[in-house]
């Protein structure tokens, strides 16, 4: 009989969002009469930007011809989307990045979920709390979390509590660790750093001997100067981090699934027998084995992003979504609630008032209301007491939620 890999079964099977479509449903039952509005799942509602659509057009009628057919393409990506990447994404802001380092996927979750495979288990992993889930679970799978532990986490991960007190800025870990996970703008606090510290990031890695996983999934909604896009943009970077991208939350690509990941010839990591060795030829060792490589015509659909019109239409799209940012901002500020996040990024994170935990508050909002959010708590033990609302609504059905909360006043008399 095959054995199970006994690192799957620690995983809670319930997964959060699956707890929150129980939840919703069981509402919708109670409650048929009342239209719900979702303000929960990070999904974008935007359609795709038309030069994206014709560019996959075009790629398709090219594989009804013998000439334009293309079959297995390279696992890497072809040539024209890791130059349009390394030209579009990274010069612009002063990065020289080699279209070579970079590898094309369908997204940023499976490289994210993958890339931990390259380490060995005695590795120590620290996250940033509260957290996306992935970076966790990942490594939960692959034996480095230890045991679950009371307050929801696990005994061997690092937990970096990013909470109101601290202004969501993690602390310098007091145990050095072998990998950091770093995501900014963050999902879900919505916040994000400033150069200078990030950079203390980047000096501590240096320093520590520490390689940095850098998931820049929403660099396209900062707004305020002063904050990098890239973690390469920061002296020193090129030699401990990798930086995780994805077409999904700027371009609409969730469906579509785009993403790649830049891994610096220069980043390095110990093998048992002390030698440094590079990262990215085990990268590439991987993905050629498991992987065979992103469609073509979606490639193409993702050059076009990179075109004048494709930028402009993606930044309407951004703005459509940061436009939503504001007024849920607004919102429930004016509900008398602490709100962070939406400001560079498409969630706003608020703080549960009146002591209530995130489970409470979401059935408050619920119940009294008919809104869906996220309760924090899933992301992390340091996200219990906060919530999270996501910016990627219709405009429609995110103003007539703040409407829903201006007619219901001050947060203490929504419960019904
Ligand atoms: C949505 C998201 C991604 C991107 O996922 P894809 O697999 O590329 O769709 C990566 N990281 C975070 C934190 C996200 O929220």
């Amino acid at each position: 009989m095959a054995q199970i890999n006994d690192d799957y079964l620690k995983l809670s099977g319930s997964y959060l969002f699956a707890d929150i479509a129980h939840k919703v449903s069981a509402y919708r039952e109670k409650h048929p009469e009342t239209e719900l509005i979702r303000l929960g799942i990070g999904d974008v509602t935007r359609p795709l930007p038309p030069s994206v659509i014709r560019a996959l057009h075009k790629a398709v009628d090219e594989q009804a011809t013998a000439e334009g057919f293309r079959g297995y393409g390279p696992e890497q990506g072809y040539r024209f989307l890791r130059e349009a990447i390394a030209e579009g994404d990274f010069a612009p802001r002063g990065v020289a990045v080699d279209p070579d380092d970079i590898f094309v996927s369908d997204g940023a979750k499976c490289d994210l979920g993958n890339f931990q495979e390259l380490f060995g288990r005695e590795n120590v992993v620290a996250v940033t709390d509260p957290v996306y889930p992935v970076y966790v679970d990942s490594n939960v799978m692959g034996g480095r979390a230890g045991t679950p532990a009371e307050n929801g986490g696990w005994s061997g991960i690092e937990y970096l509590p990013c909470t109101a007190e601290n202004g969501f800025v993690p602390a310098l870990p007091l145990k050095r660790p072998d990998v950091i996970y770093l995501c900014l703008p963050n999902n879900p606090t919505g916040t994000t750093l400033k150069r200078a510290e990030l950079q203390r990031w980047v000096d501590y890695a240096r320093a520590n001997q520490c390689l940095i996983l850098f998931d820049a999934a929403y660099e396209a909604y900062i707004r305020e100067d002063g904050i990098p896009h890239s973690i390469y943009e920061l002296e020193g970077a090129e030699e401990v981090a990798v930086e995780f991208r994805s077409f999904s939350k700027p371009a609409g690509f969730t469906g579509l699934r785009c993403g790649y990941v830049v891994v610096p010839e220069t980043v390095k990591a110990r093998a048992a027998d002390g030698r440094m060795m590079p990262l990215k030829p085990l990268w590439n060792r991987r993905q050629t084995t498991k992987y065979n490589g992103c469609p073509y015509i979606v490639q193409r659909a993702a050059e076009a992003v990179y075109s004048p019109e494709g930028r402009r239409e993606v930044r309407d799209n951004v703005d459509y979504y940061m436009k939503n940012a504001a007024t849920i901002r607004d919102g429930l500020r004016a509900a008398g609630l602490d709100v962070y996040g939406g400001v560079n990024a498409p969630y706003i994170w608020l703080k549960t008032p009146g002591g209530m935990d995130s489970w409470r508050f979401f059935e408050v909002l619920l119940e009294g209301l008919g809104i869906v959010g996220t309760p924090g708590v899933g992301f992390g033990p340091n996200g219990e007491g906060y919530f999270r609302l996501t910016a990627f609504g219709s405009q429609e059905n995110t103003q007539k939620a703040m409407r829903r909360i201006a007619e219901a006043g001050h947060w203490s008399s929504w419960e019904k």
